[in-house]
């Protein structure tokens, strides 16, 4: 059966950026299994994947538009150190979760000045354009109650 809306899909894939460094793979670790077509995974990824079926493997190449997003300035600020109340020690590259302007997100510390911190909300992945290596492992259609909840059930997939 071919991907489309509300099937449960599995693949296993490997995402490199362009200097075809690895940033993340599936292989040799679970599948990535998901609700197609509800946005759970990077918009790019989904449409490249409508109507493919178990077995397909192939090379997509994915603008960065259509993956994370471009860098945002509005997305870095300098707040005060008074603003991470209980942290003590706060360093360069430490990630906090926040509250951001499109909900709740991880923000980077990207500077510390004095009693000034710059904090990042941008996606660590945002404005890189992302190739992905992708083999279709399983199609099957989705349950009522996953279509419902809106996350497919099951061995890899949520647990309640
Ligand atoms: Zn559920």
């Amino acid at each position: 059966m071919q991907i489309s809306n509300n099937t449960a899909v599995s693949i296993h894939y490997t995402l490199t950026n362009e200097e075809g460094e690895v940033i993340d793979s599936s292989v040799g670790n679970d599948v990535l299994s998901y609700l197609h077509g509800t946005g759970s995974i990077i918009a790019g990824l989904e449409k490249v994947l409508d109507g493919k079926s178990v077995g397909d493997s192939f090379t997509a190449h994915i603008p960065a538009s259509d993956a994370y997003g471009q860098i945002m300035e509005d997305r870095v600020q300098t707040i005060s150190r008074d603003m991470f109340e209980g942290i003590d020690n706060i360093q360069v590259g430490m990630q906090f979760h926040a509250d951001v302007s499109e909900g709740p997100g991880i923000v980077t510390v990207v500077a510390i000045d004095g009693e000034n911190i710059t904090i990042d909300g941008n996606h660590p992945l945002a404005g890189m354009p992302l190739n992905f290596d992708i083999e279709v492992i399983e199609v099957r259609p989705a349950t009522e109650e996953e279509i419902e909840h809106g996350h497919i059930h099951g061995a890899d997939g949520h647990h309640h």
